[in-house]
């Protein structure tokens, strides 16, 4: 892929980027340029460019405005010591892409041509990927959005016949507020967020559009993030609104729920690989909400913890629903020891601290 570029004359000035990534906060700064590439059945991808980030023009029929045909990635590029700038398995992401779009009758970007975008953009705004090595710098990394939607002006109802892919990228630090604490969840009996046949195992907008109201109810009742149950039965723990789960056994096994109607996340894959190296025995398999309430109750389950590429691994803490609390298993100040050395090996690799035995992490710069 032939990538054009131009630079951007209102570039941010150095002293306010250097103030931007002391507190980045998540998802509201956006770097000085983004990555687009057109698509139709007759041209293919064609006019891969670079240009200056900035508001896009679309006709209000476009498309995915009404039937929100559109895909989306999540991923991040990290600062080594040395300076290097590195992201985490970017082909996971790449292949991810290319089976939701299939989902939702989208074109394939081929995995190498997403891989070559993501690093052309992050290249030309390296100076944007935070140096997390600074004592007290925290974990701050550059979050990196590829997304693909149906642009074509038209309100009829088919697969678009053109297709824009981006890739845009905003400095972050911490996703939740509150750090390691863990977080408090509330168990939706009313809402599920996939069923059989759906979207749910494709990232897809829409899938989020249906966990807000959810997340609402989570809010109302004074939790941070809703968690979801099987559409089919209402008795198996799927996942929360955008992290997948894990539940820590005393026996040293670690469960989370398989896939079907969950989005298989990248972080969820290699806490498999991970805990495995670290001699946990790792089951995927169907988890009920029974299990976990009586596991809690019962000392069989020690910690829980959700995990995803903004937030790493982050301790899940009480469960609230209409039936009543399932009380934390390792109280609401924190996390257990398990789910830290899972998160610790994990960001240790990703920020150059610890050898890269299973190969993920790819340098950009
Ligand atoms: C993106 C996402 C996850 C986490 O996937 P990662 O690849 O680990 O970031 C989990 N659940 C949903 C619904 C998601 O969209």
């Amino acid at each position: 892929m032939q990538i054009s570029t131009t630079p951007s004359d209102a570039a941010v000035p150095d002293e306010r980027l250097a103030g931007i990534l002391a507190e980045p906060g998540f998802g509201t700064h956006f770097t000085d340029h983004m990555f687009t590439v057109e698509w139709t059945p007759e041209k293919g991808w064609y006019d891969a460019r670079i240009t200056p980030y900035g508001p896009l023009t679309l006709d209000p029929a476009t498309a995915v405005l009404h039937y929100a045909q559109e895909t989306f990635e999540g991923m991040k590029a990290y600062r080594h010591a040395d300076g290097s700038v590195w992201t985490f398995r970017p082909e996971a992401n790449a292949d991810r892409m290319v089976r939701s779009s299939h989902r939702l009758a989208l074109p394939v970007l081929p995995a190498d041509e997403f891989v070559q975008a993501v690093d052309a953009l992050v290249q030309v705004d390296q100076r944007w990927v935070p140096d997390a090595s600074a004592p007290g710098a925290g974990e701050k990394s550059l979050y990196l959005r590829p997304f693909m939607f149906a642009s074509e002006v038209f309100l009829g109802v088919r697969p678009s016949q053109h297709v824009t892919f981006m890739v845009i990228a905003s400095p972050a630090g911490s996703y939740f507020k509150g750090g390691a604490k863990p977080v408090s969840l509330w168990l939706t009996e009313e809402y599920s967020r996939a069923g059989r046949g759906g979207m749910g195992a494709a990232k897809t907008g829409g899938n989020y559009a249906s966990s807000l109201v959810a997340q609402q109810e989570a809010i109302g009742h004074g939790c941070d993030q809703v968690v979801f149950l099987d559409a089919e039965e209402g008795r198996y723990v799927e996942e929360l609104g955008g992290m997948n789960m894990y539940f820590v056994h005393q026996d040293g096994s670690i469960v989370t729920p398989a896939t079907g109607t969950i989005l298989e996340g990248i972080t969820r894959s290699s806490i498999i690989d991970l805990a495995g190296k670290l001699g946990h025995r790792v089951e995927e398999r169907r988890i009920s909400i029974d299990e976990w309430r009586d596991g809690i109750a019962s000392g069989a389950i020690t910690e829980v913890f959700a995990c995803g590429t903004a937030a790493v691994v982050t301790p899940v803490g009480r469960l609230l629903s209409r039936s009543g609390e399932v009380p934390s298993a390792t109280g609401d100040d924190e996390g257990g020891p398990v789910t830290a050395t899972i998160r610790q090996a994990l960001v240790d690799i990703q920020y150059g601290r610890a050898d890269d035995t299973f190969g993920w992490m790819h340098r950009v710069v």
